[in-house]
């Protein structure tokens, strides 16, 4: 029987603790988390506060009490691992309310703390940043409690535009500000352009180029000069990784904090594991590092950890593909592949086609714009796009399996759809993107 030891409980480490009981029933298994809740569904959080997802207990997935009942998993709230001592095989943890520090031994360490919210110390009672539960909760009763008429959001991030969209949903009137023209940075900028028409629609309004100098009281100072009154500021600035307790480790750190891992999830020291949003790889398709702090990535490595654990050595990480999709207000935008900005290592081809989502003559239907980006020497996809109404996340993850299997464009021709009217078209859009590359 060993000890392991997992820090961080949400979807990382809650999710590789509970894998590793799946297929180890003996050992011993203590999860840390510095903060209060544990195993929430980061990704409904700003549905949650939208009132789309309408319960509160929908969120929040277990307590430390049923993880305990269901799978003998001790999980220790407001434990904070401060220090990694890889040499003695220990961590020193420090116990919140008890103001106290003390040592675990381990025998594996599973690492799953995750990143935080950037902030903009903006020394205000009215702004918030969202990353966990208890942001959640305290943006959810400002907004109960003070009558929220109108926010600002500031940032144009996935989490940005959802939120946005939510306090939408929720009758308050958001503004948004981007403190540069690039929003959506998952997508290509060109095809943010329904961003904008979205938001035109609904007399959002918007500025580009544009930042938060002070706030005072309710009133926000902008860059430009303008001065408006809002009662809520939600900030979504981006993150950084929760890797300073691992600086006096011999774990190592990239150059932004992040830890390199192989093919197992493993770090550079033996018996130390990581996983989630802390972690870089590769990329499955191409060979090139990947950095995709998404929850697919962290219950992947979960499974995968868990498997080498329990000496399923052949079970490896065969690396990222990059989906991502967000919704905002009636479009859907998603994305496969390298980035934007990592097509200039390769010499590449652009191909993209304007269709309807199924059948014209059939009810409900929307144009659906589909990118795909190919390697000019070997015609293998590096990348596809596609925003629309609907359709969207078929495309991109038809997209997704064939690029897990290296296809190149011209294998999109042999895709063969399910089509009925409601659906496709005899031709997909797919299709045409394969039978349009056959003139590059
Ligand atoms: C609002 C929001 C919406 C999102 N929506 C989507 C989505 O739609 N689709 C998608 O794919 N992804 C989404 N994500 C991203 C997804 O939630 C993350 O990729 C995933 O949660 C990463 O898991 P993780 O375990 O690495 O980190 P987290 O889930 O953040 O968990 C890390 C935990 O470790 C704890 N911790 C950190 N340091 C320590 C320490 N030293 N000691 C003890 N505990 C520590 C932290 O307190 C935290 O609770 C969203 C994220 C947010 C915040």
């Amino acid at each position: 029987m060993s000890k392991i030891v997992v820090v961080g409980a949400v979807a990382g480490g809650a999710t590789v603790a509970s894998q590793i009981r799946r297929l180890d029933k003996e050992s011993e298994i203590i999860v840390f988390e510095k903060d209060r809740d544990m195993s929430f569904a980061n990704c409904a959080l700003p549905y949650y506060i939208g009132n789309v997802v309408t319960s509160r207990d929908l969120v929040l997935e277990a307590t430390p009490e049923q993880f305990y009942d269901s799978k003998q998993i001790t999980v220790k709230p407001y434990h904070e691992v401060t220090a990694v001592d890889t040499a003695e095989n220990k961590v020193i943890v420090y116990d919140k309310k008890a103001e106290q520090s003390y040592t675990v031994e381990y025998d594996k360490l599973v690492l799953s703390p995750g990143c935080s919210a950037n902030h903009l110390n903006l020394n205000s009672p009215i702004a918030f940043t969202l990353r966990n539960m208890e942001d959640t909760d305290a943006i959810y009763q400002f907004i109960e409690h003070h009558q929220v008429q109108n926010a600002l959001v500031i940032g144009a991030g996935y989490i940005s535009l959802e939120i946005l969209d939510n306090l939408y949903e929720r009758n308050i009137q958001p503004m948004l500000i981007h403190r540069s023209e690039h929003i959506n940075k998952l997508m290509d900028s060109d095809m943010n352009e329904p961003i904008i028409e979205e938001m035109d629609r609904r007399g959002i309004p918007y500025r580009l180029n544009e930042e938060v100098v002070k706030v005072e009281g309710n009133e926000v100072h902008f860059k430009s000069g303008a001065v408006k009154t809002f009662d809520l500021i939600i900030e979504g600035v981006g993150v950084k990784p929760n890797s300073a307790f691992l600086q006096s480790s011999s774990i190592h750190l990239d150059e932004h904090g992040y830890i390199p891992v192989n093919n197992k999830f493993e770090t550079n020291i033996p018996n130390v594991y990581a996983l989630g949003d802390i972690i870089t790889s590769h990329y499955r398709h191409v060979d090139l590092p990947a950095h995709v702090p998404l929850a697919w990535g962290a219950h992947r490595a979960a499974s995968i950890i868990a498997e080498q654990l329990a000496g399923n050595k052949k079970i490896l990480f065969k690396g990222y593909l990059g989906s991502n999709i967000v919704k905002f207000f009636d479009y859907t935008f998603a994305s496969v592949g390298v980035s934007p900005s990592e097509l200039t290592h390769f010499n590449y081809k652009m191909v993209e086609v304007y269709q309807n989502d199924h059948a014209g003559y059939y009810p409900n239907n929307h144009k659906l714009h589909l990118r795909v980006y190919f390697d000019s020497n070997t015609r293998q996809i590096l990348r596809a796009a596609a925003v629309g109404k609907s359709g969207v996340d078929k495309r991109i993850d038809v997209l997704s399996m064939a690029m897990m299997h290296q296809s190149t464009i011209d294998d999109l021709t042999d895709f063969e759809v399910a089509y009925a009217p409601p659906y496709s078209r005899p031709k997909d859009i797919i299709n045409m993107i394969g039978y349009k590359a056959r003139n590059l």
